[in-house]
């Protein structure tokens, strides 16, 4: 059988992966928060995590590993936006704009998920589901010394758990000297976290014995992966951003509510995505979506080869460039692939994904495969990638554009109007190809020519 090899953030070690039943491996991976369409950064655990549970799905058989990612469907940016729009004169309850909310983007979840390539995971459990077993392991955390009820609460003594801190490497003064904890008359101590918090009229609550109320974002994955996978697992994972608070406040509450337990044995955690060599973010306007990647017409089998290119220890890099580069491989692999039948995985594909998920050494693999002109044995180790399968596939059957004559003319027709100021002509070429669904980007440095979702060849066609 293939060794895999993880680096456990747990003892900062690459370590043999031994699972603790080869016949059922279990994986929980911390999911969304549906409150609006995913961006970038949200895609990269996704991506990653389903490159391990197909590789953990290679090794041990499709059907011996059981792989969890949960919903948050119970936040107050949900309640903000179900308000707004009732404020805006939606019908229905708030109860019901909540629900609506919430169905309409796990459905756009599901949708961009698949478009990348990733397989649904088992189970896809939603807090307001479990909302009975977070009561039952916040009344056992209280009964045990490790939580206290006050004022409709119910927070966590995070001094009751000695190991607090261990999984981040960072002692609980030093987290109280850096973090931002939230300073409340009520708390014994200011790092103990919310378990449960009262709910005021307008916002979701569920009847508890501390009051109608809802529960803290920890306790939800600490409480759905008892309840699907078990006290003990195997593999834990989630961004690095989740790792503090997050992950040590679910191992702390797993822990003390499951002591005989010893919840996840191997953490994993994916750096963070940057676009351009810059952070993404609203105020810089490098700030997207999976979707609207997508609307561009850039293929979700495109921005995954781009995510596989960076190991998922360290921080990547979304560039255009990179894309470009991805379609053309992709397009070289998919002629060349389109009638071979596929084997089975290369051994160097395996054994790079199996050295703790070397993703960019598995393409690299690939490119040898296809260098060699072992299209057979390349497809099926794409496969395992998650790469060149059917259903991804539509996008690269449809013929390369090619918008240099129009590039040409527009850029002449320019360099004219410059001079005579007379720019009737640019215009007129240029709502033309808007209409005919091209994007036009004009710049100092030059001019550049994108067919965009609505293209259309027939308009484009009727141009010349
Ligand atoms: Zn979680």
């Amino acid at each position: 059988m293939v060794t895999i090899r993880l680096t456990n953030s747990k003892t900062r070690r690459k370590e043999e992966f031994v699972p603790i039943r080869a016949d059922d491996v279990r994986m929980y991976v911390c999911g969304p928060t549906v409150y609006d369409r995913a961006h970038l950064g949200n895609a990269r655990p996704v991506v990653v995590f389903d490159t391990l549970y197909r590789l953990l799905r290679h090794v041990y058989g499709p059907d011996h590993v059981t792989y969890v990612r949960n919903f948050t469907d119970v936040d107050d940016k949900i309640n903000a936006e179900a308000l707004r729009r009732q404020k805006a004169g939606a019908p229905g309850t708030l109860e019901e704009l909540i629900h609506q909310r919430t169905e309409e983007t796990i459905a756009w979840y599901h949708a961009d998920m698949d478009a990348l390539g990733a397989l649904r995971p088992n189970h896809e459990p939603r807090a307001t589901e479990f909302i009975g077993q977070m009561i039952a392991m916040t009344e056992g955390l209280i009964a045990s010394g490790h939580a206290y009820a006050v004022e409709g609460h119910v927070l966590f003594r995070v001094r009751s758990y000695k190991d607090y801190g261990k999984l981040s490497g960072r002692s609980v003064d030093d987290m109280i000297a850096g973090a931002r904890v939230e300073v409340a008359p009520f708390k014994e101590d200011p790092m103990d976290f919310v378990l449960w918090k009262p709910s005021s009229g307008q916002e979701p609550g569920w009847a508890s014995p501390w009051g109608k109320g809802r529960p803290g974002w920890h306790i939800e994955c600490s409480a759905m992966a008892h309840e699907l996978l078990g006290e003990s697992f195997d593999i834990h994972g989630g961004g690095l951003d989740l790792q503090f608070p997050h992950h040590e406040n679910e191992i702390a509450q797993s822990a003390c509510a499951h002591p005989h337990g010893d919840f996840a044995h191997y953490w994993l955690h994916n750096e963070m995505l940057q676009v351009e060599g810059k952070k993404m973010s609203k105020s810089l306007g490098n700030f997207f979506t999976v979707r609207d990647l997508l609307d561009q017409g850039i293929p979700g089998e495109v921005i995954r080869f781009v995510f596989l290119m960076t190991h998922y220890r360290s921080p990547m890099d979304w560039t255009a460039e990179k894309a470009r580069q991805a379609e053309a491989t992709l397009r070289k692999w998919r002629a060349a692939t389109a009638s071979v039948e596929a084997s089975v995985p290369l051994p160097g594909v395996v054994e790079a994904l199996a050295d703790d998920l070397n993703t960019a050494g598995a393409l690299a693999a690939l490119h040898a495969a296809a260098g060699e002109g072992d299209w057979a044995g390349m497809k099926a180790s794409a496969g395992l990638l998650g790469l060149l399968s059917d259903g991804l596939g539509d996008w690269a059957s449809a013929p390369e554009v090619d918008l240099s004559v129009q590039t040409e003319r527009l850029s002449s027709l320019r360099t004219a109007a410059m001079a005579s100021k007379d720019f009737s002509a640019v215009d007129a070429l240029k709502a033309a190809l808007i209409a005919a669904g091209v994007e036009v980007r004009m710049s100092k440095a030059g001019i550049e020519l994108v067919p965009g979702p609505n293209f259309d060849p027939a308009k484009l066609e009727a141009l010349q």
